[in-house]
């Protein structure tokens, strides 16, 4: 009997928003299990020579990559594959190679294959994301010079027919950026994360993806019907009659979502009782100002700075980083652009502080600590921030404050940087907002005295619910127990709001929090007079200000307050806002 069996149903990272339909092609990259031979003593030139024009091919390819992606996709886009040509150039993996070749006379091909495990085992050997993601830089290097040495077939297949959807263990960002939107549907991955290169290159090409699968790749097999959602994280494979009949629900559905939400980004975020509500930007790269502005934000209410730092193995100077941070001032002149100094410890370490190994890294040097101890470093960014100042207005975000004599030291530092550019006759911004970061509960508690030295305070919700319920963010184990909602959390969001209000100073929030429906109506309800998001949320969270009624909303976090469990807090809300929920959220869930 011709039975059929169920669909097969995954769920990944959204990596890539949009929802697509199409046929599976599968990638895989081979590489043989290469021989561990011993060359003789006088081919040991010869190879060396092989590598080293193994790599200058390399380099040409990856140039020519770059420069087309610069051309299609901008110059963010592009020094997406920087790291890439760096490593071509790094003592670590040149030096390394050439080593194995002259001393333990190895073929080249298999020397560079040995240092590049050798990398690869150091590099996983953290829990950092971002470094994780280095990995598939790597990867992609080691097939890209490989292949060259070993005259290896292109894992891809021009030419196919369209509607594919590209399943592999892992993608490489020097793929991605040769795709056709037209032609690929989307893509579907075991690993990755949404911070992989290869997905931010996916997000600026409009393809829609999913992530971190698991088991998709050995899984699946050509010609497989499958459903991507690149907005939940849910793929299907050889969807039956519902699925499909869900697919094409939802399809619509997102369609009609978005271009409600595009109609809209020209709106201003204002309550239904005219109060209106800041909006700004979360952004963790410059090249996302453009998205920003085009999907309305007020501003930039949190610009991380670490994508300067983190994985590189030289310090970025001063020019470097006043050309990113003149990038996003100049994109929301008229607007305030916070600032965020480096965030780095805890799960975000540039290779070039080595940083010695912390049992507790999340309680160790991270942060403005950071910045403090190494004030070389810190210096250099403060002197760019405030050259950046002079093009509009910049504020200047600490993260990690715990205490006021920290935001002191800061300020002292400023000074002196002001002092130096002025010398110097650099123009520079004589007058910049400071204001802390409230991720502690210690920060929390005493707001009233932060406030009283800071310009504005700024809650991240991300970290302030790690510290208080001491649940380890990164931890998926425990990603169950990270509450947002929890009683301890929202008494502190209260009270830093309070604090900020009776200072007169203005108290945002940039945790994820603020993206939630949920949570965005419940901040502003306690207080929390500017929401900053990540760019894709801001639609959303636009139209949920523009349903409701501060009073309304304000009713009901005083409700919430009282809620003694999280779930309470929950309940309490939905009661009292349903309406507002079913107005201004997506139709669909996530
Ligand atoms: C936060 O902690 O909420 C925050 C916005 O900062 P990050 O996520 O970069 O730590
Ligand atoms: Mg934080």
């Amino acid at each position: 009997m011709n039975e059929r069996r169920a669909p097969v149903v995954r769920v990944g990272f959204p990596a890539s928003e949009g929802i697509a339909r199409g046929r599976v092609r599968r990638i895989v990259w081979r590489i043989p299990e290469l021989p561990h031979t011993v060359v003789q003593d006088s081919s040991s030139a010869r190879e060396l020579e092989r590598f080293h024009s193994a790599l200058d091919h390399a380099r040409r390819e990856l140039e020519r990559i770059k420069a087309a992606t610069e051309a299609r996709l901008g110059h963010v886009e592009a020094r997406i594959f920087d790291p890439q040509i760096l490593m071509l150039d790094d003592p670590e993996v040149v030096d390394g190679t050439a080593r194995y070749i002259r001393e333990n006379r190895l073929a080249a091909a298999r020397a560079f294959d040995w240092r590049m495990l050798e990398l690869k085992e150091l590099w996983s050997r953290t829990s950092h994301p971002m470094f994780l993601d280095r990995l598939n830089d790597l990867a992609d290097l080691r097939f890209r010079v490989l292949g060259r040495l070993l005259d290896l077939p292109s894992p891809w297949r021009a030419g196919d027919t369209d509607g594919i959807v590209i399943v592999a263990r892992e993608l490489a960002p020097s793929l991605v950026a040769g795709l056709d939107p037209e032609r690929v549907a989307a893509l579907a991955t075991d690993e990755g994360t949404r911070t992989s290169h290869w997905a931010i290159l996916a997000r600026s090409l409009g393809i829609p993806a999913v992530a971190g699968l698991g088991d998709i790749a050995a899984t699946t097999s050509d010609g497989q019907a499958i459903i991507v959602d690149g907005r939940s994280g849910r793929v299907v494979v050889e969807p039956d009659r519902r699925e499909a009949e869900h697919f094409r629900r939802r399809r619509a559905a997102i369609r009609g979502w978005e271009r409600e939400l595009r109609a809209s980004a020209g709106e201003e975020a204002i309550t239904l009782d005219q109060r209106g509500v800041v909006l700004r930007a979360n952004l963790d790269l410059p090249g996302e100002a453009l998205q920003a502005r085009r999907h309305g934000a007020d501003g930039v209410g949190l610009f991380r700075t670490e994508f300067l730092v983190v994985g590189r193995h030289t310090v970025p100077d001063e020019e470097e980083q006043y050309r990113a941070y003149r990038i996003v001032t100049e994109a929301f002149r008229g607007r305030a652009v916070f600032i965020r100094t480096f965030d780095l410890g805890g799960d975000k370490f540039p290779v070039f502080l080595h940083m010695p190994p912390e049992e507790n890294p999340f309680l160790g040097r991270r942060g403005v600590r950071v910045c403090l101890e190494e004030s070389e470093l810190f210096l250099t960014q403060l002197r760019a921030i405030l050259r950046a100042g002079a093009h509009g207005d910049v504020r200047i975000m600490i993260p990690m404050v715990n205490t006021v004599s920290e935001l002191a030291a800061v300020r002292e530092l400023l000074d002196t940087a002001g002092n130096q550019l002025g010398r110097e006759g650099i123009p520079f911004a004589r007058e910049i907002k400071v204001g802390a970061m409230i991720e502690t509960p210690a920060a929390a508690l005493k707001a009233p005295e932060l406030a009283a030295h800071a310009d504005f305070l700024s809650i991240g919700t991300n970290d302030l619910v790690q510290y208080t319920l001491a649940i380890d963010r990164t931890s998926t184990r425990l990603a169950h127990l990270f509450d947002e909602f929890d009683p301890a959390v929202l008494r502190m969001i209260a009270g830093v709001a309070r604090a900020g209000r009776s200072r007169g100073i203005e108290v945002g929030a940039c945790g994820e929090m603020a993206a939630r429906p949920l949570g965005a109506v419940l901040l502003l309800g306690l207080g929390v007079e500017a929401l900053s998001v990540a760019w894709a949320s801001l639609p959303e969270i636009r139209k949920l200000v523009r349903s409701c009624r501060l009073d309304d909303l304000r009713a009901a976090a005083s409700d919430v307050l009282e809620a003694p469990t999280s779930t309470d807090a929950k309940r309490a809300l939905t009661e009292s806002l349903g309406d507002v929920l079913d107005v201004g959220v997506f139709p669909l869930g996530t």
